[in-house]
């Protein structure tokens, strides 16, 4: 099946480069390849380059270009970030986060509570929704950083940041914000939140893969966890990523530029893809349907069927979704964030994520609705059989 065939809902994932990312990216790797630390007049045109994506990631989220390190990914930003920070606090020895984060702050937090850390992680009730009073409580002067998602990568929760931003600031406590899923599609502006640490990742805004951003505030303290050359103001030693790094800047000129139309065109396919399939398949059941969402994500669980069965038939028939689920010894276990939600284990099995972006259409909307609930059918008496 040719790729143009598919239907990707599996944007979450990731997203497809714009053509001009993919560009610009080109141009880079065919006649800008010079090293941006070189004196001489072609590294100085690379450092330029580098310069201008700097201030366009800026701007997509209220930052000063300042305030920019660029890293290899969402995840190596987690990464900085948390540890980056945490030997500025020795006598704290407090952690606090939520059971529903993505596994690059879940397992790197779980790895620091190995080392001696000690982690509060806070709840969510059924929707997803964070209990915002227990983080309140749970926050202390022993707490060296909190973490906590933005955008929820599987069900598309939104936590209000803005709230939970302003109590942990109250408290003393440095608050680090996993906007992966988040930015570059809906506003974000960190001078209207006082957090210190914002990471975000090119690849889920049609950026180019391995490229990354942490936002740190002026005058946080924080020390490099690659040590190497004083690339990125001594945060992140090691030759830059040029051309990740322009690609990553044409994608959040673009996306700052469209966020107002891709909310409404996205949001509509969405709303139009979960109706659809509620209406026709009795058995399923939207996650998180209740709670503030991202426009781009619907997570359905499909009652007694398991996801991985549903994926495979979705696949043959060109379609592209994902399941929070992870295989570990040979079944799979559904995801620690529907655990954290307390979804029956007849629905956590068979939850599939569809995640949608600009370049998604009606027709692949109408398409899924007309074809998922067949193959759903004949899941449903094999299973009986
Ligand atoms: N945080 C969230 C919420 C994510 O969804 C992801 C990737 O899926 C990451 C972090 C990690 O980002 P990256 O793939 O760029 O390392």
């Amino acid at each position: 099946m040719a790729v143009t065939d598919l239907i990707y809902f599996d944007n979450n994932a990731t997203t497809r480069p714009l053509p001009e990312v993919v560009d610009a990216m080109g141009d880079i790797q065919r006649e800008a390849y010079a090293n941006p630390s070189s004196v001489h007049r072609f590294g100085q045109a690379a450092r330029h380059r580098v310069e201008s994506a700097r201030q366009e990631v800026a701007e997509l989220i209220g930052a000063s270009p300042k305030e920019i390190i660029f890293t290899s990914g969402g995840t190596e930003s987690i990464n900085l970030a948390v540890r980056g920070t945490l030997n500025h606090r020795p006598n704290r020895r407090h952690l606090l986060t939520t059971t529903v984060e993505h596994s690059a702050v879940h397992s790197l937090m779980e790895q620091l509570a190995v080392e001696g850390w000690w982690l509060d992680r806070v709840g969510v009730d059924r929707q997803g929704r964070l209990d915002v009073q227990q983080w309140a409580d749970k926050l202390s002067d022993e707490t060296a950083l909190a973490s906590i998602i933005h955008a929820n990568n599987e069900t598309g929760v939104l936590f209000d940041v803005a709230e939970i931003a302003g109590l942990t600031a109250r408290r003393g406590v440095p608050l680090h914000v996993d906007a992966v899923q988040s930015a570059g599609k809906v506003p974000i502006d960190v001078s209207a939140w006082p957090v210190q640490l914002l990471s975000l990742s090119g690849h889920k805004f049609h950026g180019p893969k391995g490229c990354g951003a942490l936002f740190v505030r002026r005058r946080t303290r924080m020390e490099p966890i690659i040590r190497g050359g004083a690339q990125e103001r001594r945060l992140r030693g090691g030759t830059e990523n040029v051309a990740g790094i322009v690609g990553m800047g044409v994608a959040a000129r673009h996306a700052a530029s469209r966020v107002q139309e891709n909310q409404g065109h996205i949001g509509g396919l969405r709303d139009a893809l979960e109706q659809g399939l509620t209406a026709r398949v009795p058995f399923a059941r939207v996650n998180g349907g209740e709670a503030p969402r991202i426009h781009n994500t619907s997570n359905i669980s499909f009652e007694n069927l398991e996801a991985e069965a549903i994926l495979l038939l979705l696949s043959e028939a060109g379609i592209c979704a994902s399941s929070g689920a992870a295989c570990s010894s040979g079944s799979l276990e559904p995801s620690h964030v529907l655990k954290a939600m307390d979804l029956p284990e007849s629905l956590a099995h068979g939850a599939i994520r569809f995640s949608l972006s600009r370049f998604n259409t009606q027709e692949e909307v109408d398409q899924a609705v007309e074809v998922i609930p067949d193959l759903l059918s004949r899941l449903t008496s094999l299973s009986r059989s």
